[in-house]
């Protein structure tokens, strides 16, 4: 693997980031100050089934690794969040819920066969409290939890300033902490996660059964007058419009949050607590929420020492983080 050596004469030391998501996959160069310099997407469905989307990718970082070569940019290597659990030792993709045809696909020996550069691969949510770790809102901490909220409750914790992944990869799966052993029935099979009370689906369908038992408000003339969709984001205008129900609505859920990152506090004594995805950035009223409870429920000693703050890269964490892996 000499390809890196061949040109440190270049300006720019650079990674490249490879996000892959459900819907699109988001490649670029990122400089080692966790820079985007250049970035490209591509849709997801574009390539079906593992096979096709190997090939696909690979020609896609082959031509970004002649784009790098044009900016003048050197590239130490690449690396890939991916939407699943991963064999992150050996650079495995056990599967993807989400995109089918990937079993025990071998991401990180095709890439390296083809592309002559060192590849590491990590789950995404993990990638994600890595860029926030390095380059964000967890900067200058050592032990940090991150959580993504958004269809699903992704989780990534740092301990000791590293990647905590357990002994096969599937740790810090954080939305699945059970709040309520007999509550509504989770995507994983289990009941009552954490993920039930706080996921979009699972939040706007609690929101939408008070509107229907007939609660009154700006979010039911928004719902049923305006036929606007019932969204978190609706959900959080309308509690900034003072809406009686949505701000009792992110109350409860940021209560349910607090509640099990509380839990959290207790066992891992966290500096940072990095909140983001579409239903957390700068949502006060859950944010608030969750720190009263966490205040009210973890020891005091470790409550005192954590805070919790909204995520700051947005929705280029995927890519640094990514990138990251290789610094
Ligand atoms: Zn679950």
């Amino acid at each position: 693997m000499d390809w890196p050596v061949r040109y440190n004469n270049f300006v720019k030391k650079s990674a490249i980031g490879v996000d892959i998501g459900g819907t699109s996959v988001k490649l670029g160069l990122v400089s080692l100050e966790g820079r985007v310099l250049y970035r490209e997407t591509f849709l997801t469905a574009s390539a079906q089934g593992s096979q096709a989307m190997l090939h696909l990718l690979a020609s896609r970082l082959v031509g970004l690794i002649r784009r790098a070569k044009t900016m003048r940019v050197n590239v130490r290597g690449i690396g890939i969040g991916a939407p699943g659990p991963i064999d992150v030792k050996r650079g495995l993709v056990y599967f993807f819920p989400n995109i089918p045809g990937w079993k025990n696909t071998p991401l990180r020996a095709f890439l390296e066969g083809r592309l002559k550069l060192p590849v590491w691969i990590d789950n995404d949510a993990s990638v994600m409290a890595l860029a926030e770790f390095r380059f964000g809102a967890g900067r200058k901490t050592k032990n940090m939890i991150a959580l993504t909220l958004g269809t699903g409750v992704g989780g990534g914790i740092i301990l000791d300033g590293k990647l905590f992944h357990g002994v096969s990869y599937s740790a810090a799966e954080i939305g699945h902490i059970v709040l309520n052993e007999n509550g509504p029935r989770c995507g994983c099979g289990s009941r009552g996660c954490i993920e039930t009370y706080v996921g979009n689906g699972y939040f706007a369908r609690a929101v939408k059964k008070h509107l229907k038992a007939g609660r009154k408000g700006l979010l039911n003339r928004w719902v049923f007058k305006d036929g606007k969709e019932l969204t978190p984001l609706l959900v959080w205008q309308a509690a900034k419009a003072n809406d009686p129900l949505a701000l009792e609505m992110w109350r409860k859920t940021g209560a349910h949050l607090g509640t099990a990152l509380a839990g959290l506090v207790n066992i891992l004594n966290p500096e940072r607590i990095v909140l983001g995805g579409g239903i957390a950035q700068n949502n006060k009223f859950l944010l608030s929420a969750a720190v009263r409870t966490i205040k009210k429920k973890a020891f005091p000693i470790a409550s005192h020492s954590v805070k919790v703050v909204p995520a700051a890269l947005g929705v280029d964490a995927g890519l640094i983080g990514a990138a990251a892996l290789t610094f």
